[in-house]
């Protein structure tokens, strides 16, 4: 199905818990029509180099994302990060520490699981994510294979959801911290999904920590969500993202990619902010 947007500014591949290869997202981001995907990865850049070569050789334009994670007290909060150099030091030393970080969280959801009744081989969860960055989806995933829940949705109402009995916070870092790191490494950063989780009430913070917008289109999204923070970006004049947040088929089902982004005119302003933050 053909895509009714310009770009799609918000999907995984398999460098974290998308299911498919950066090159595999590219292409289907040409034959949907998409003219620009940022490849946003969780906590990491490292899919970027790849979906970049073959968007290159098809003519798909892909901007250098990720999809950093941070805390505002308990509260789980992610920033988008557009147009980065990749080969940042200071980006690649923060992804690898948030790797081990999940490494050792991957083993001890591994535990809770046993203890809650649900015994899953970690270390086959972290051999099938192949050097991808590990997160709940892997898990999900291996849950359903074990036939300890019938699909990934119960696997988080069951166990991996927050607050539920296999959750384990990431690393703890601030919003500040995250958004330092983009910044650094050239890019502009941006509040991902504030209506997931109702964190409306934290979108200034954000703000005043450095993001430059907010994705108000997303495919979690009501229309209301995508109202209220439309109106909050014009009103103090905030950029505007959107994407679809496709994890490829991970949860199965056909993939979502392009079924939500932005047109040409919005695209041209987010690809000038992303321009005025390397001038
Ligand atoms: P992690 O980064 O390991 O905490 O995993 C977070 C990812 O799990 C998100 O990016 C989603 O892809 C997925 N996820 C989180 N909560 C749910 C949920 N309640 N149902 C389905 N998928 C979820
Ligand atoms: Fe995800
Ligand atoms: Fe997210
Ligand atoms: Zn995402």
């Amino acid at each position: 199905m053909r895509s009714p947007h310009y770009a799609d500014l918000h999907c995984h591949s398999t460098a974290s818990d998308g299911s498919d290869a950066p090159a595999v997202v590219v292409r289907r981001a040409r034959e949907r029509g998409l003219h620009v995907i940022a490849l946003t990865d969780h906590d990491t850049v490292a899919g970027v180099a790849e979906a970049q070569a073959e968007g290159a050789r098809i003519g798909v334009r892909v901007i250098a994302g990720t999809e950093l994670t941070c805390y505002v007290g308990k509260r789980e909060v992610h920033v988008l990060g557009y147009g980065l150099d990749i080969g940042n030091a200071e980006l690649a030393e923060h992804c690898a520490r948030f790797q081990e970080a999940r490494i050792r969280r991957a083993r001890e959801i591994g535990e809770k699981l046993a203890a809650a009744g649900a015994p899953i081989d970690i270390d086959r969860v972290m051999a099938d994510a192949d050097g991808g960055v590990i997160g709940r989806p892997h898990v999900a995933r291996a849950l359903v294979e074990a036939g300890h829940v019938k699909d990934f949705d119960e696997a988080f109402e069951k166990f991996l959801g927050d607050g539920k009995p296999a959750a384990v916070s990431k690393m703890e870092i601030d919003p500040r911290a995250c958004v330092d790191v983009i910044r650094k490494a050239g890019g502009i950063a941006v509040m991902a999904h504030p209506a997931l989780g109702n964190q409306y009430d934290i979108v200034s913070e954000l703000i005043a920590a450095g993001c430059v917008g907010v994705e108000v289109w997303h495919s979690a999204y009501d229309a209301t969500a995508t109202e209220r923070l439309g109106a909050m970006a014009l009103d103090h004049g905030w950029v505007r993202t959107g994407g679809s947040d496709c994890h490829g088929s991970i949860k199965g089902g056909e993939p979502i990619l392009g079924q939500v982004g932005i047109g040409k005119a919005q695209w041209e302003k987010v690809e000038r902010a992303i321009g005025a933050a390397r001038a």
